[in-house]
C-alpha cells in the first residue's frame, strides 16, 4: 500500500508516524512545499530567540529513521481523486492509494494591497526565516504589527525580546477568539508592561498597506498612515486549498471531512488546520487551528487508512500562550454561569453549563487546568465539585467522589 501525505506539520508527521508504527512495510511519501525538515510552528519563537532547533520536535533525521520519502521542497499543485494522482509544481506525476491532505494554513489578510513587498508574517518557518533576516540585518529598529491574534501576541513579544520598539494595531482586543473580555485586558497589560504599545479601536482599523513597489506603511480607515521598519501582518488564517480546486474534493472554508476524517471522496483523509470539522461541545461546523487537534486528526486518519473505522469526536477549541512570562491557558466554551477569581496577580475563570464545565481562561495561576480540560472534554456532572472550582488551588484533592476522579485522570 502506498500514502502520500501533502504537508509536513504536526498533522502530516502525526499520520506518517502512525502509519508507521502499524504498518513497516507501507509505503509513505511525504511533501512539504518549504524547504525543510519536518517541523512544529509552535516552537519557533523558541527556536529564533534561542537558536536552538526544537522545531524539528520529531528530529531532523524523522524521515529516514521512519523509512519515508521525504520531498522537501515541493509543492503539490493538483490532485486528480479520479487518477489516484497528485501533480507536483515541477510537472511530475505521482500516484496512490491513499492520500492525506495535511497542507495546513497560511496568513489570510482582508488588508488591501496584503500581497505587496515589504510585508512579514510569522505563519511559517519560512516566512519566519524571512522576517527574521530583515531584523538581523541591523536596518530594523521599529516594528508595526498588525492583528492581536494569538500568533501576532507572539511575535510582538518575541521582537520585544529582540529589543524592537513594538506597536500592535488592535481592532477589536486582544486575542478576542481566545479569550473572554476581562482575560483579554489582562493579557493587555502584561503586554503594556512588557513595554509592547497597543494602539486600539478606530486608530487600529488597517484598511491598506499603501506603497508602490513595496508597502511602505499601514493605512487606518481614518486616513491616517502609521509606518515602522517592519510591517508584520498577524491578521488571521486560512486553510490552504487553492490546489484542491477542480479536483471535486469538497471545500468550503477549509475541506470537509466525514466522520471518520475522509473526505468526500474515496481514499483521500484530510487532517489538521486544513480541514473544517465541528467543535466537539458545540456540533457546529468550525476549524480550530490548533496543535493538539492536528495530531489527533493525524493519528485518527492514519489509523483509519489502516481500516480501523475510527469515528472522530470533535475538535477542542484550545490554546496556551507561552511567551508572556506569565501563563495563559484557554479551553473551551467563555458561556453560561461564570465563576471568577481575581487575587494575588491572577485570573482565573469557568464556565459551567447544565452542570458540565464548558470552559476555562486561567491566567497566571494555572493550576488544575488539566483537570479542567478533561472535566470540558468529557463533559461530566461537576455538582459534587461546583463549590471547590473556585478555591484557588483547586487539585485532586478536592475531588473525592470516585466516579468523578476517574474522568479527571489524563486518559
Ligand atoms: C507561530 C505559531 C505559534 C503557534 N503556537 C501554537 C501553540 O502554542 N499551541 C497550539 O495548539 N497551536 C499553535 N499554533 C498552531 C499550530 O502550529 C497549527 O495548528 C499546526 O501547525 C497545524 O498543523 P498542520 O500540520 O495542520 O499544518 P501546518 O503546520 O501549517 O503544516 C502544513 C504543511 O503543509 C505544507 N504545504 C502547504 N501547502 C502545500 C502544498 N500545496 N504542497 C505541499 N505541501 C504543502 C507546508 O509546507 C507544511 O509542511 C501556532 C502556530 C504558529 C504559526
Amino acid at each position: 500500500m502506498k500514502t502520500i501525505i501533502i504537508g509536513a506539520g504536526p498533522a502530516g508527521v502525526k499520520a506518517a508516524e502512525t502509519l508507521r508504527e502499524e504498518d513497516k512495510k507501507h509505503e509513505i511519501i511525504m511533501l512539504s512545499s518549504e524547504p525543510y525538515p519536518p517541523y512544529s510552528p509552535p516552537a519557533m519563537v523558541q527556536y529564533f530567540l534561542t537558536g536552538e532547533a526544537l522545531h524539528y520536535w520529531r528530529g531532523q533525521d524523522f524521515p529516514e529513521l521512519n523509512n519515508i520519502d521525504y520531498r522537501q521542497g515541493c509543492h503539490v499543485v493538483s490532485v486528480s481523486p479520479d487518477m489516484n494522482e497528485i501533480e507536483l509544481e515541477s510537472g511530475e506525476k505521482l500516484t496512490y492509494d491513499y492520500l492525506v491532505i495535511a497542507a495546513g494554513s497560511r496568513l489570510y489578510t482582508p488588508v488591501e494591497g496584503s500581497d505587496k513587498k515589504g510585508i512579514h508574517n510569522f505563519k511559517s518557518l519560512k516566512a519566519g526565516d524571512e522576517l527574521l533576516a530583515k531584523v538581523r540585518s541591523g536596518e530594523v529598529s521599529s516594528a508595526l504589527i498588525v492583528g492581536a491574534g494569538f500568533i501576532g501576541v507572539e511575535v510582538a513579544l518575541m521582537l520585544k525580546k529582540m529589543e524592537l520598539d513594538v506597536t500592535m494595531l488592535v481592532r477589536s482586543r486582544v486575542m478576542r477568539s481566545m479569550l473572554d473580555p476581562e482575560t483579554s485586558t489582562f493579557v493587555q497589560c502584561i503586554l503594556e508592561d512588557r513595554e509592547v504599545k497597543i494602539l486600539r479601536g478606530d486608530d487600529a482599523d488597517a484598511v491598506a498597506f499603501p506603497g508602490d513597489n513595496a508597502a511602505r506603511a499601514v493605512q487606518m480607515k481614518s486616513g491616517k498612515e502609521l509606518t515602522a521598519d517592519l510591517l508584520v501582518a498577524a491578521t488571521g488564517l486560512k486553510p490552504n486549498i487553492e490546489f484542491l480546486s477542480g479536483s471535486g474534493i469538497e471545500t468550503d472554508w477549509g475541506v470537509f471531512v466525514d466522520q471518520y476524517l475522509c473526505t468526500n471522496m474515496p481514499n483521500i483523509y484530510a487532517a489538521g488546520d486544513i480541514t473544517e470539522t465541528f467543535d466537539r461541545l458545540t456540533g457546529e461546523r468550525y476549524s480550530h487551528a490548533n496543535y493538539p487537534n492536528a495530531i489527533t486528526q493525524g493519528n485518527l486518519a492514519g489509523l483509519n487508512i489502516l481500516g480501523y473505522g475510527l469515528v472522530y469526536d470533535g475538535s477542542e477549541n484550545m490554546n496556551s500562550m507561552k511567551h508572556l512570562d506569565v501563563p495563559v491557558i484557554a479551553a473551551g466554551l467563555m458561556e453560561g454561569e461564570e465563576i471568577r477569581l481575581h487575587r494575588n496577580g491572577s485570573l482565573r475563570k469557568l464556565w459551567v453549563k447544565d452542570n458540565k464545565l464548558v470552559g476555562c481562561r486561567l491566567a497566571g495561576d494555572i493550576t488544575g487546568a488539566g483537570i479542567f480540560i478533561n472535566l470540558i472534554k468529557r463533559g461530566v456532572d461537576i455538582s459534587p465539585i461546583r463549590d471547590n472550582l473556585s478555591e484557588p488551588n483547586f487539585c485532586y484533592t478536592h475531588i473525592h467522589d470516585t466516579a468523578l476522579m476517574d474522568n479527571v485522570i489524563p486518559s
